[in-house]
């Protein structure tokens, strides 16, 4: 096969008109293709004549003639290869359009004998290159018009030549076809330019849109969540339970609506910070979303207030085990300011449809639930019920009520004696409102004090109380009682108030009562609250000469950093912690200590609810300073309280000073015949012996009498005597412990004498010299370690 031949022409005339291009653009690229050497030289001297010396050429043609060459004279200007070779004319195709010198117009034989023919070729340049124009040349015996569109498809990419050609003809084809290549990709630049921007701007505006959307999201998110929490809020909640209602309906399940308030968040933010408070309501979101699975929706409606949507049957989340393992995953340590801290909650239950069908009034009574487990002692949870409904329209009424007792001058105080330990005389009392309903009766301070709290009308109350009492107290002094001591509840909010210190002094001067009579009590709540404040406050009543007192105490905050700042006189046990004092260790470690701490800080104390004799027995023996109790007196009216007065009424006290205590022995066995026989044998040796049948009349003798041997039995009913004499080891560590126990039992009960809860012990059944000799051990044991003086007995 003949080498291609390839030339390529002068570069185009500056004065070019006929230029096909424009300016700035390559010529156009031309493909001839015949197997003819003889006719590519023809075709050579029609599109890329030699041109010697154009410029030459073109000076002197300027130098003659004034006006530019004429048109005819110009030649277009052509790259142009010539090939003999269909093949190699598509390869060259494909290798220009790939370098993007792609070709514009083809000239093809038809006949090619010895390699492709001009179909072929043609079908293989358009295959190269689809946008090439191609002219075909061709006899006219060859293929017919027709044959060629059959072939190749109607095209206006295809023009055909009649051989034998004129010269003019090829080039007008070549400068038409080759200007119409350039004009169609202009063409099609400019729309791909066109293409390229409106693909740029709908980009643009899908972007646009996109965050926009964003935008729409984040509204959305933040109208339907909590900011600090990422929790729902109300309105989301509202949606969720209507959701969660519209399935139960559909399929009959129940559905539980759990409102939860944490405990005494507003001492930890109050004296934390709201930092710390921030970082407490975080964690316990995040704790509550790994809950979520089982429920249907969290979200935060208040501060501290949650509330969960729990469903059933078939995910049978409803269940109390879940509320507990809810409240017990929020109650576990959170560490704030590096110490850690065990926030409960409290929890409140309404169930769908039950206790409503609405969103509004699931939640409202999810709420009320939620308030009365807080009543109930906090840490816990309670389902609502018709009755607490009743108990807030009730609350509604109460109200009305109130300013209507406030104008009808319906309340009166009660006073309740407070007793010194040490003399056994009354040394104050306690003032305490009641409200004298035409209708109801007496009613408690439990059941008003709160309402008139929240609708501000304590203000009003607490002062009239005030006035009261000192004007009560003052005229007792005044009838040569002696002098006593008159204690006043205040209220949290009474402590806003700006003017009560000015309130109170003027109280003082009005009723003449002196005011180291006035006593104060506080709860450690409402000093918490805004500590600096309750402290200025405190040292302006002290600067009024008042006594001051924290009531309740041991239930709140009970910070002793706190209670140093504070200028107090004294500390009130809770009721709480004395009702149990003689049978419950941790009980009787509180008010131990609780004694123990008020006297290191020079502070008195009075324990209240004193109910019992082996409760007084026991703080008097524990240093106590006073009690207030029904055990002594309860609240009365202040009639009788004169006379109480009047009858110089005390408190027999057992200073058991007189005689050294007889060795006291306390036997304790569920079966009566056991008991007496027992006692049969050891009264024997002069014990004073003191039985019990239960653990219960144990711990009152305890109370109330010093025993330095107790013997008991093993095999009791409620509490084996194991337990029984280890709660005594806490509470009475003085008094040998001996047991008695059927043969079985010896193993556990050498675990509790290594443990120390027992001292010795006798198998049953035992003969009376061997107990009378261990119990007689026993009673040496207690001298020996124990610095007490024994009477001798006969
Ligand atoms: P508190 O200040 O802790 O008062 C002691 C309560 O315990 C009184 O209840 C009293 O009757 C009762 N109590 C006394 N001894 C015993 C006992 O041996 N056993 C038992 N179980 N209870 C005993 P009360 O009078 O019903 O008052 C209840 C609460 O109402 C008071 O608790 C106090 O917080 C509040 N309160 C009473 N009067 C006033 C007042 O004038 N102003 C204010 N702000 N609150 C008052
Ligand atoms: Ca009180
Ligand atoms: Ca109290």
């Amino acid at each position: 096969m003949d080498q291609a031949v390839i030339e390529k022409n002068a570069p185009a005339a500056s004065n070019g008109h006929m230029t096909p291009q424009p300016a700035s653009a390559a010529p156009a690229r031309l493909l001839v293709v015949d197997d003819n050497a003889a006719v590519l030289d023809a075709y050579r001297k029609v599109l890329t004549p030699a041109r010697l010396s154009s410029e030459a050429l073109d000076v002197l043609e300027a130098a003659l003639f004034d006006a530019p060459l004429a048109a005819s004279q110009s030649h277009p200007n052509f790259q142009v290869d010539y090939l003999q070779d269909g093949e190699q004319a598509a390869r060259q195709a494909l290798a220009g359009r790939n370098e993007e010198r792609p070709y514009a117009v083809a000239f093809v034989d038809m006949r090619m004998p010895g390699g492709w023919d001009g179909m072929q070729t043609i079908e293989a340049l358009w295959q190269a290159d689809p946008r090439i124009q191609v002219v075909i040349c061709t006899a006219y015996s060859d293929h017919s018009w027709e044959d060629i569109t059959n072939r190749l498809g109607w095209s206006d990419r295809l023009l055909i030549l009649r051989k034998p050609f004129e010269k003019v003809e090829v080039l007008q084809m070549a400068s038409a076809l080759s200007r119409k290549w350039m004009l169609h990709r202009e063409l099609q630049l400019e729309l791909d330019v066109l293409e390229c921007s409106v693909a740029q701007r709908t980009f643009d505006l899908t972007e646009a849109l996109a965050e926009r959307e964003a935008y729409a999201t984040q509204l959305q998110f933040q109208a339907t969540h909590d900011t600090l929490t990422g929790l729902a809020n109300r309105n989301l909640l509202r949606d969720r339970l209507s959701q969660a209602i519209a399935y139960a309906s559909r399929y009959g399940h129940p559905i539980w609506v759990a409102f939860l308030d944490l405990d005494r968040f507003k001492v930890i933010n109050d004296t934390l910070g709201h930092r710390a408070g921030d970082t407490l309501l975080n964690t316990i979101a995040d704790r509550l979303k790994l809950v979520l699975r089982e429920a249907d929706a969290i979200a935060r409606i208040g501060g501290d207030e949650f509330v969960l949507v729990l469903r059933g049957p078939e995910h049978s989340t409803l269940s109390a085990a879940t509320l507990q393992r809810i409240m017990t995953i929020v109650a576990e340590p959170i560490i704030l300011e590096a110490r850690p801290y065990s926030i409960s909650c409290s929890v409140g239950v309404a169930v769908y449809p039950s206790d409503g069908t609405t969103p509004e009034t699931l939640i409202e009574h999810a709420d009320i639930a939620m308030y009365r487990a807080k009543e109930s002692g906090r840490g816990n949870f309670q389902f609502f019920t018709q009755e607490m409904n009743l108990r807030l329209l009730e609350r509604a009424n109460l109200e009305q009520a109130l300013r209507a007792a406030i104008a009808r001058d319906e309340f009166v105080v009660h006073y309740q004696p407070q007793v010194d330990l040490r003399s056994g005389r009354i040394i104050g009392m306690e003032a305490l409102i009641r409200w004298n309903h035409p209708q109801m009766g007496m009613v408690s301070p439990a059941r008003f004090i709160s309402v008139a709290e929240e609708s501000g009308l304590i203000g009003q109350i607490g002062l009239w109380v005030l006035r009261t009492a000192c004007a009560q107290c003052r005229k007792w002094q005044r009838h040569g009682m002696a002098p006593l001591r008159v204690a006043v509840n205040l209220s949290a909010r009474q402590m806003a108030d700006k003017h009560l210190v000015e309130s109170i002094a003027a109280v003082l001067e009005e009723t003449e009562l002196p005011p180291s009579l006035l006593e104060i009590e506080i709860t450690e709540s409402s000093v918490m609250s805004d500590v600096d404040h309750s402290i200025a406050v405190l040292r302006a009543f002290k600067d009024l000469g008042v006594q001051l007192a924290i009531d309740d105490f041991g239930t709140g905050y009970s910070s002793l950093s706190y209670l140093k700042r504070f200028p107090i006189d004294v500390l009130k046990i809770d009721q709480s912690f004395v009702h149990d004092v003689e049978s419950d260790p941790d009980s009787a470690a509180i008010v131990v200590s609780i004694i123990s701490l008020a006297h290191s800080l020079r502070l008195q104390v009075i324990a209240e609810g004193v109910e019992t004799a082996a409760q007084l027995a026991y703080l008097q023996r524990n240093d106590c300073d006073y009690i207030q109790g029904f055990h002594f007196c309860r609240p009365l009216a202040a009639l009788d309280f004169e006379a109480l007065l009047f009858a110089e009424k005390s408190l027999a006290i057992d200073t058991g000073e007189d005689a050294p205590a007889r060795e006291t022995l306390l036997i304790v066995d569920d079966e009566a015949p056991i008991l007496e026989m027992l006692k049969l044998v050891l009264e024997q040796d002069g014990y004073q012996i003191l039985v019990a049948q239960t653990a219960t009349e144990a711990f009152d003798l305890l109370a109330s009498n010093q025993v330095h041997v107790v013997i008991c039995d093993q095999r009791m009913p409620g509490m084996d005597g194991i337990a029984f004499l280890s709660k005594i080891k806490n509470l009475y560590p003085a008094a040998v412990r001996v047991m008695l126990s059927a043969h079985d039992e010896s193993k556990m009960i050498i675990g509790a004498i290594n443990q120390g809860a027992i001292f010795s012990y006798f198998v049953k059944p035992c003969d009376s010299a061997t107990l009378r000799h261990g119990v007689r051990n026993a009673f040496r044991h207690h001298r020996d370690h124990h610095a007490v003086t024994h009477r001798e007995v006969h």
